[in-house]
């Protein structure tokens, strides 16, 4: 045996922990590297050129973004009111470092969880809007995320709103066990009742967008829109090359393969997103 045992040893590897297993410090403070490589042609981007919406002027691939910057890319200005705050994330496993990795996320990214839930307007068309965050535990879908994404439905129904969802996720959150794979079910009846009334449902797939998330709801709009290059998919590229035996397509589990497989209704460039939802919202009979 060596010097430390194996977990002494990942904890004094990992600058944010210390031996009790606590946050001690805070993450070094690193300025934006003037660079950016794009996850899909690889090209190495000067960020300044990604743009506001974040762009790939090589490929056109769309950079991940923040749920406040696409929020500022989509909605009509100051029409934004957030709802269903103040929801607690519990621990109910007391998984290791849980606690500490939903701090360090709500402090990176100014969130309560990874899903940020309200009213709005697009193209001028009421709403109500989820928009899912990668940047909050890969958005993973824990209690809260099912709870607040529960509650737009809820209210949508109510207030006989559509939903506009912007997905994106790693899946379930396995710090949570089943109760997050409960949240599939919870949100997809809140999705039934919602079609019930009547009321239109759309989903915008960015990337990424896998597991749990597009297992239930994200594929439950009665239309399906997704970013260009978005990854989309259910298992892992890997576990499916494994199960089945076979090389998958260098495309598998893109937008643009989804979409020739008839699982995606249209892939929308980012920059046109606001028009192409406001338009869909004013022809199936948005509020307003
Ligand atoms: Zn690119």
């Amino acid at each position: 045996m060596g010097l430390f045992s194996r977990k002494e040893k990942y904890i004094r590897l990992n600058p944010n922990r210390s031996v009790k297993g606590k946050v001690d410090r805070e993450l070094p403070e690193v300025p934006d590297a003037l660079f950016a490589k794009c996850p899909a042609c690889k090209a190495a981007i000067y960020r300044k050129d990604l743009g506001l919406a974040k762009i790939c002027p090589a490929c056109s691939y769309n950079f991940r973004i923040s749920a406040q910057e696409r929020l500022m890319l989509t909605v009509d200005e100051g029409s934004f009111e957030e709802l269903f705050t103040g929801f607690e994330t519990t621990d109910p496993l007391t998984f290791p470092y849980y606690q500490e990795k939903l701090a360090a996320a709500k402090a990176q990214t100014g969130l309560d969880e990874a899903v940020l839930t309200g009213r709005a307007k697009i193209g001028g068309q009421e709403t109500a809007l989820a928009i899912m965050d990668s940047n909050f535990i890969m958005a993973s879908m824990g209690s809260v995320v099912g709870e607040k994404i529960t509650c737009l439905f809820e209210f949508a129904t109510q207030e006989k709103l559509p939903v506009v969802l912007f997905t994106a996720s790693g899946g379930a959150r396995m710090q949570e066990g089943i109760l997050s794979l409960m949240q599939m079910a919870k949100i997809s009846a809140a999705v039934k009742r919602h079609s019930n009334a009547g009321l239109f449902y759309l989903t915008i797939l960015t990337d990424p967008t896998t597991g749990g998330v597009t297992a239930s709801f994200a594929m439950e709009g009665d239309i399906i829109l997704a970013e260009p290059q978005a990854l989309i998919g259910f298992a892992g590229r890997r576990v499916i090359e494994a199960t089945v035996r076979e090389t998958l397509p260098d495309d598998f589990q893109k937008a643009e393969f989804l979409q020739e497989h008839g699982f995606v209704d249209a892939i929308v460039e980012r920059m046109d997103l606001p028009t192409r939802i406001g338009r869909l919202l004013h022809i199936h009979g948005g509020g307003n």
